[in-house]
């Protein structure tokens, strides 16, 4: 299903990728490129291209992303961060298996909207 996706690569370990915390559904690993101090990437293990594509099936997956979530960031003392999903190319999205991006450790103070 997601024969050529980077993260699908990352899941089976043939792309390395520094984990912070992983279980049977979900990874959660550094940016490669990051844009903060803290900038980690937590992904269902499941290839779903996009956030939009998810469907009524996906409902438990998506809810246990968001507590998985809040358990890294709990775990890890991260205090506050910003939690961000690209939907589709023209708001960003460069790899198209679902991931949101976990920021922290800089001033979160500035609003994109
Ligand atoms: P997006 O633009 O929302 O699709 O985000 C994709 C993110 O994946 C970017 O922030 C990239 O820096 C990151 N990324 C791409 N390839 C890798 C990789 N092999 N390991 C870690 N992060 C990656
Ligand atoms: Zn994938």
């Amino acid at each position: 299903m997601g024969g050529e996706c980077v993260f699908c690569k990352i899941v089976t370990g043939e792309i390395p990728s520094t984990k912070v915390y992983e279980d049977d559904k979900f990874l959660v690993f550094k940016d490669i490129n990051p844009a903060a101090p803290v900038h980690w990437l937590a992904i269902p293990k499941k290839h779903i291209p996009r956030l939009s594509e998810a469907k009524g099936e996906d409902r438990d997956l998506l809810g246990d992303l968001l507590l998985v979530v809040g358990h890294v960031a709990r775990e890890q003392n991260l205090g506050a961060y910003r939690l961000i999903v690209n939907d589709g190319a023209g708001a960003g999205q460069t790899v198209f298996h679902l991931h949101a991006h976990i920021l922290s450790g800089k001033e979160m103070g500035e609003r994109l909207l």
